[in-house]
């Protein structure tokens, strides 16, 4: 058996590369993380050779004694750390999961109420790009102009004007506690369906720094590489009641074989989420949050919504006269890596945006802490004080490793 580096001395560059990146980079994306070496030795094994359509027990092909026990131990896993009645850990991505949910019971044609994209929602939930906006009538609620909170009065006036068939509640870049309670009083007194893509903050749920949608939602979905830390994939929950019509929508509806490697990593990922420690980690990332966005407004930043409440906060660097790309460019050329992203009710168009959305999972998940907050928001401010000036942020950029280098992350492959 010849190595990697023998077959394809290419890509075991680029995995080198990757790796050095990794480690001596400040990553800030609010929806990445750093999976364990169990989650990747797990998606790295002979598993990814399986063909395994179905379900544990009732496959279509022969040999799956030994993928049957990583998928229901995935699903044992995803139902106790959730505390949920189904839970389905096929879907290979979160967009996955929101279209089986969809396709498992709405009609071409059929309305649905998403949040905006642009004041924080996702894509799959009624994008006109997106499979779910050319699919159904999308009616987009959002937050209010004054505290960027979402209105949750105008969602409500919009349910009952246009009788949804489903709500779909969750965000990718809105830093504040959602109401799931509430939002299920007001689909319950229009007779939708309530759908809760927890993907950003699945973590935080699991550990219960946030509240839990579970209880209240008809169906959750989420990914499971973010907060959560497992490789990358997706998982729907949802009520004994519709457990059939779920499975149903995954396979045959939207997906063939399942990917047994990533099922038995989310194995995994879900144990490790049961332990202690994870819910001292996930603390620790609402924390450091909190101080990122104290130390931010201290440089002089304004924050959307004036802070946060969960792992990630969004910075309106246009206030301080730079554009989110601008941002985004002069922080990567420092090592410091965050993604441009619109600010409610933005003045600039989606490629230029106002601000940067910026999230701690990963730098805790390396052991990074309050004090170290302060001083990413020091390197922050300074590369975005001259954003332009090249010997300023090479300077950064090795400050950024310095720190990097006292909390280790990954071996270099060999
Ligand atoms: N839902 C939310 C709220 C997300 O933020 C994302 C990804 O960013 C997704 C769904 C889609 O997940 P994936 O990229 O795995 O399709």
């Amino acid at each position: 058996l010849r190595t990697l580096a023998q077959v394809d001395p290419d890509i075991a560059q680029a995995i080198a590369d990757e790796t050095s990146r990794q480690n001596l980079g400040l990553e800030l994306i609010a929806s990445e993380n750093f999976a364990s070496v169990a989650v990747m030795a797990a998606a790295g094994s002979v598993m990814t050779n399986k063909y395994a359509e179905g379900y544990p027990g009732k496959r279509y092909y022969g040999g799956c004694e030994f993928v049957d026990v990583a998928e229901s131990l995935a699903i044992q896993r995803a139902l106790e750390l959730f505390q949920a009645e189904h839970a389905n850990v096929q879907p290979h991505s979160g967009a996955q999961a929101n279209m089986a949910v969809m396709l498992s019971f709405l009609n071409p044609g059929d309305t649905i109420l998403g949040m905006n994209l642009a004041h924080g929602g996702h894509l799959t939930h009624g994008h006109p790009l997106n499979f779910s906006g050319k699919l159904y009538k999308v009616v987009p609620y959002g937050v209010r102009e004054d505290d960027e909170r979402l209105d949750y009065d105008e969602l409500e006036r919009l349910a009952h004007e246009h009788k949804p068939k489903l709500i779909v509640v969750g965000a990718s870049a809105y830093p504040r506690v959602i109401d799931f309670e509430r939002i299920a009083t007001v689909a319950r007194s229009v007779g939708a369906r309530l759908l809760t893509d927890m993907a950003h903050i699945a973590g935080l749920v699991a550990a219960g720094v946030h509240p839990s949608p579970v209880p209240h939602s008809d169906y959750v979905t989420t990914t499971t590489h973010k907060t959560l830390r497992g490789p990358r994939g997706g998982l729907i929950l949802c009520r004994q009641a519709y457990a059939k019509e779920i499975d149903r929508a995954v396979f045959p509806g939207v997906q063939g074989g399942p990917l047994m490697h990533i099922i038995a990593a989310k194995a995994v990922c879900f144990r490790e989420a049961l332990e202690l420690p994870f819910r001292a980690y996930q603390a620790q990332v609402a924390s450091n949050a909190r101080r990122l966005a104290q130390a931010l407004r201290d440089e002089g930043f304004r924050l959307v919504s004036g802070g946060t409440d969960n792992h990630l906060m969004l910075v309106d660097v246009f206030s301080k006269g730079i554009t989110g790309k601008q941002a985004e460019a002069a922080l990567g050329r420092a090592a410091i890596t965050v993604n441009k992203n619109a600010i409610p009710f933005d003045k600039n168009p989606p490629m230029v945006a106002s601000g940067i959305r910026i999230g701690t999972p990963a730098v805790t998940t390396r052991g990074m802490g309050e004090a170290e907050m302060d001083r990413i928001a020091d390197l922050i401010s300074a590369a975005l004080t001259e954003p332009e000036n090249e010997t300023a942020l090479a300077r950064i950029k090795g400050e950024v490793e310095d720190l990097c280098r006292e909390f280790p992350l990954y071996p270099l492959p060999a």
